[in-house]
């Protein structure tokens, strides 16, 4: 029976409830009344429910998802300015000892190049990452108790915390590794990691049993509870997030939202970002053989209306998409990206050759960080390397409760022009610079409180001047 307050998968993702709203969606597609009623409290933006958001992401009337664009786009704008916050993954060990069949780092696939990374070789990719001018990361490992053990995640994030390199420093470590146990939770929490990322892949659990045939994560419901795991063992922020291509991306949606409405029902707090990829192809992965690919369309669809749905949950789009598909994707909603990413072990100090490349999956976006700030201040977005919230214990229900009165920009938006600032100083290129020296100029303008804006023109002079780390 379907429970959101429930402990037990099957029950907060309860597989009649994810059907009976596809049909209430499907029944309703064009029900011009109640599409409005939802829209109309969609424009309250406090969030819909995961059968109003259903409905209106099955919505085929025109004129109604030009309108849910829209407000996509307003929603997006109210609560996250123009900031959009910068981060790169960092592949740790590519060993893993599970069978999932999209993925290249499945057991099974003997000609792929195995790696993990030394703690000197960790420190090499971070300082690298650091050239680049990242203070965001997001590790990645796959699954093996044996060679890619907790220990060993500990060990290199305390590394990477401690590599201070000209005026470089990591400053948020969110962690993107298997499901674990409430003490291991524990241990990642007390080691200080950001978010912990954790995708579903898919919510179908006759789908995940299939398309996770042998291995640990095999497990649905032991997977589909790790949230709930990480929340115990203290850590409050959580990324959710499926691999689109998998299953019905319907399905996906609507069980993506019961996840987020059964966090904020237990833990009163959702999911701290929502991350949207769509299956990519790789090495011995060919995405045409599965059969629920999305087109572009769809893809923006879904994230206006998880924008609309969970107006206070971060959305982070990666370079597997192509700057064409980011830029369409940033309008709607995306408040986070990555750039200049290498989807395999070592890939930042010491690119390898093609074939004896580890890449986790192809990246469609292969512009360096610079280029793609430089991007994004020509959009008229405003690039950010802030991680303050975190390092001010603004984490879980007190950031929730920042963003959900829409308080953030009091923040964010000054933090964000003293680390595009930061940024400028060390690691932009002439070019970029000029950008973002202007940028930065039209920007303090808009600061509405005289206070913060005085500490502001302060500080970014302090800036030019050599010191580092400002922040609200
Ligand atoms: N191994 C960890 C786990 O089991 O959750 C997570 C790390 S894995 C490096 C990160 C994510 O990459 C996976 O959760 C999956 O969604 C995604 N991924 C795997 N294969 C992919 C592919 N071929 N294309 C796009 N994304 C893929």
């Amino acid at each position: 029976m379907y429970n959101p307050k429930s402990l037990d998968a099957e029950e907060f993702i309860c597989n009649d409830e994810v059907l009976s709203t596809l049909k209430y969606a499907e029944e309703n597609k064009h029900n011009r009344e109640l599409i409005d009623e939802i829209l109309n409290k969609a424009r309250l933006e406090k969030g819909l429910t995961h059968r109003e958001a259903a409905v209106l992401l099955d919505c085929d009337l025109e004129d109604k998802n030009k309108e849910i664009i829209a407000l996509a786009e307003k929603i997006k704008k109210d609560y996250y300015g123009n900031r959009i916050v910068l981060f790169a993954p960092l592949y740790l060990s590519n060993y893993c000892v599970n069978g999932c069949v999209y993925c290249p780092y499945h057991a099974k696939n003997k000609h792929i190049p195995r790696r993990k990374l030394t703690q000197e070789e960790i420190k090499n990719e971070v300082i690298a990452l650091q050239d680049m001018g990242h203070k965001r990361l997001a590790i990645e490992a796959g699954e093996d108790p044996v060679n890619n053990p907790i220990e060993y995640i500990l060990e290199s994030i305390r590394t990477i915390y401690s590599i201070k390199h000209k005026n470089g420093a990591i400053r948020r470590v969110n962690v993107n590794i298997a499901a674990t146990t409430v003490e291991n939770y524990k241990k990642l929490h007390e080691a200080g990691i950001g978010t912990y990322i954790l995708f579903q892949e898919t919510y179908n659990k006759e789908s995940y049993e299939k398309l996770h045939p042998t291995g640990p994560k095999h497990n649905y419901k032991y997977h589909t509870e790790a949230m709930d795991r990480a929340m115990q063992g203290g850590i409050d922020d959580v990324g959710l997030g499926v691999l689109y291509g998998l299953e019905s991306y319907r399905y996906e949606f609507t069980a993506l939202l019961m996840h987020a409405e059964h966090l904020e029902a237990v833990y009163g707090v959702g999911p701290h970002t929502i991350s949207l990829p769509r299956i990519k192809k790789a090495d011995d992965i060919n995405p045409d053989e599965f059969d629920n690919g999305i087109d572009d369309d769809t893809f923006a669809k879904i994230a206006a209306c998880i924008r609309i749905a969970v107006p206070y949950t971060g959305m982070i789009i990666s370079t597997r998409e192509t700057e064409k598909c980011r830029e369409r994707l940033l309008h709607l909603g995306i408040s986070q990206i990555s750039g200049g990413s290498k989807t395999s072990v070592g890939g930042y100090f010491q690119p390898m050759p093609e074939k004896e490349d580890s890449a986790q999956f192809d990246v469609s976006d292969r512009r360096s960080l610079d280029e793609v700030i430089k991007w994004l201040m020509e959009l008229g977005y405003l690039p950010s390397f802030c991680t303050a919230c975190y390092g001010s214990g603004r984490t879980g229900d007190r950031f929730m409760d920042i963003c959900k009165h829409q308080q953030i920009h009091n923040f964010c938006h000054p933090n964000a022009i003293m680390t595009l600032k930061e940024y400028l100083e060390d690691y932009a290129s002439p070019e970029t610079r000029e950008i973002g020296e202007k940028l930065i100029a039209k920007e303090v303008e808009t600061l509405q409180n005289p206070e913060i804006k005085s500490i502001v023109e302060k500080d970014l002079v302090k800036i030019s001047g050599g010191e580092r780390n400002f922040k609200f």
